[in-house]
């Protein structure tokens, strides 16, 4: 391919909203355009990515025998009602009306839909096993999109899903689909972990999450570099509450007085970012057993996705999304004023699960009067999680006994999970066995990031200068930068003739005809991201020779030109 022909839109400067490495790379290499918050242009380069991206993908994918599909974007609410997800999911879930005042939705995820269609065609035990797969593009309301695609609110997801006759035809689905994400991310050439991601309610493994590792991912790994141990935080509960109950008991014993509405203080004592104190709070107040005084957190305004933790609250059979009311209610609080809330002697979280933004909290011990007010928790804390938690857990033991464990963070890039029956049977998904009896389809759901995949390969590739892709994920693999293309006939032949040559060859390369200064030009293709340079100019063409360079080599070497497609490929 020609530049000029495959719009290059490079910028020097970052947009001031890019937090992370790989967003400000993304802008201004010209492969994404901001069009409104979390919703992104793939320009014709980030778009070449996705595609490579999205490939690897589906051969994989195929390779593992799932086959692909297209569900529609656009879903009618009813099915989602039958799962109970239409009234459960918080505002991330985009409800849309049509003409006739219908309700739909903008896919985040595709169970109802695929379940839907699992019930209308498959009738047979011999129809089964089957895997349906899309690739599609998702949209998730979120609270706070960030960093540029990584968490976009429109963003693309490869989603399978498998149906089986029974529990042990899920394990081998399930099985082949840890397998198959691993060649993904191997081949993308990625540095991942795969992590337990949940406590192991359904029984062994039942959700493994795919991280990339990268210091700024919004997820902490607890893992043991002598095994295969690795989790997530959530998952590695004991470890996580070992973390929590040092740094709450850290809080109590230095807690001001119970009017001081100090919320610097209190973020300081618990010495964790916002987003994970709450979840570490979540899991804790999961496992309290009352001996343990933490903090709870109360979210008053815009709080859809709050959860009481109905286990703890005599009289609720099981944890569900409470509405303002209700935690009022359960708080006995009078309004615009809640907390504390004290029941019985157990230790009580309501929050929300996204709280980032979030002003006017109520905080404080389970304990009548020690509680703040008017807490603002959106305040960057400044120590990174990453080290807080590291003080609190690394060298722990590690729960499987072979050695000790370490954290680092991670960008989830994949989930695989064991379903189960659980939408099968909210929707009548059944097939009829050998004996002719009607039996739920087992199911699991598979889903990896395929926009995400980019930001997270940046945040483990980039230098001073720009991009380092991995070569399967570059939008080129070869430039050719010709000194002189249109002043040198010597030198545009020998460039046009390379680039033909390692076209046939299956090259993805790209000529910069542009006829910009060299200086400019390696910037670009620098910035870009493109794994090998070929220099030609007419000193080197004399003795039939090209500077060749790869994106992290210090310095460019002289080769024979008849060796860089040898040399490339
Ligand atoms: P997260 O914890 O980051 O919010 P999730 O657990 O909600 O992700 P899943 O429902 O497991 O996401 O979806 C499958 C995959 O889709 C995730 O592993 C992630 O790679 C990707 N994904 C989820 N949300 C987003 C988003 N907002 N932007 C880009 N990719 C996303
Ligand atoms: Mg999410
Ligand atoms: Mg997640
Ligand atoms: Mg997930």
């Amino acid at each position: 391919m020609k530049a000029s022909q495959s719009f290059l839109a490079t910028l020097k400067e970052a947009p001031s909203d890019a937090e992370v490495v790989s967003h400000k790379l993304m802008v201004r290499a010209g492969l994404i355009r901001k069009l409104s918050a979390g919703i992104y242009n793939y320009l014709p380069l980030g778009l070449k990515s996705i595609r490579k991206v999205e490939n690897i993908i589906r051969e994989e994918m195929n390779r593992a025998g799932a086959i692909e599909l297209l569900m529609p974007m656009i879903q009618p609410a009813e099915l989602w009602q039958e799962t109970g997800r239409w009234e459960k999911m918080g505002p991330e879930l985009l409800r849309i009306k049509d003409r006739h005042d219908r309700d739909f939705l903008i896919q985040p995820t595709s169970e109802e839909v695929v379940t839907d269609l699992a019930r209308n065609e498959i009738k047979s035990y011999k129809q089964l096993p089957v895997n349906f797969y899309q690739i599609q593009t998702k949209f998730r309301d979120e609270r706070r999109p960030r960093f540029g695609i990584m968490r976009g609110r429109e963003f693309s997801m490869k989603d399978a899903y498998s149906f089986d006759r029974d529990a042990e035809g899920l394990k081998r689905s399930y099985q082949m689909m840890f397998d198959a994400y691993t060649r993904i991310f191997n081949r993308l050439g990625l540095k991942f972990r795969a992590v337990t991601a949940d406590n192991g309610a359904i029984g062994g493994s039942g959700s493994q999450e795919f991280h990339v590792i990268a210091d700024t991912g919004e997820d902490a790994i607890v893992y043991c570099p002598s095994s295969d141990y690795a989790a997530n935080l959530e998952a590695a509960e004991s470890l996580s509450l070992i973390a929590v109950r040092a740094a709450a008991s850290q809080a109590m014993a230095k807690a001001p007085t119970p009017d001081q509405t100090n919320c610097a203080d209190v973020a300081q004592f618990l010495k964790l970012p916002l987003e994970q104190t709450v979840k570490s709070l979540l899991l804790a107040a999961d496992q309290a057993d009352g001996s343990v005084k933490l903090f709870m957190v109360l979210v008053r305004g815009d709080h859809e996705l709050n959860e009481i933790k109905a286990s703890k609250i005599p009289g609720m059979a099981e944890s569900r999304f409470a509405s303002e009311s209700e935690i009022k209610q359960a708080c006995s609080a009078p309004a615009g004023y809640l907390g504390p809330v004290g029941v019985s002697a157990e230790v009580t979280v309501v929050a929300d699960r996204t709280v980032a933004n979030m002003a006017d909290f109520v905080c404080g011990a389970n304990e009548a009067g020690h509680h703040f007010i008017g807490v603002n928790w959106g305040r960057d804390l400044p120590e990174p999680l990453v080290m807080d938690l590291r003080n609190a857990v690394a060298g722990d033991p590690s729960p499987d006994g072979k050695g000790v464990v370490d954290i680092c963070r991670g960008i989830e890039v994949g989930h695989v999970f064991q379903l189960g029956t659980r939408y099968s049977e909210a929707m009548g998904c059944t097939y009829l066995d050998q004996q002719g009896k009607a039996q739920p389809m087992v199911m699991g759901c598979y889903g990896i990031g395929v926009t995400r995949l980019l930001g997270a390969a940046i945040e483990q590739g980039n230098d001073e200068r720009g991009i380092v892709w991995p070569i399967s994920m570059a939008p080129f693999e070869v430039v050719i930068c010709p000194m002189g293309y249109d002043k040198s006939e010597a030198v545009k032949a020998a460039a046009d003739q390379l680039h033909d040559e390692l076209i046939a060859a299956g090259v993805d390369v790209v000529l910069d005809d542009r006829g910009e200064r060299p200086g400019a030009m390696f910037a670009d293709w620098e910035l870009i991201g493109v794994p090998f340079r070929v220099v030609i100019g007419d000193r080197g063409l004399v003795d039939a020779q090209v500077e060749f360079k790869g994106r992290t080599d210090a310095e460019s070497q002289n080769i024979p030109l008849s060796e860089i497609k040898a040399t490339v490929i």
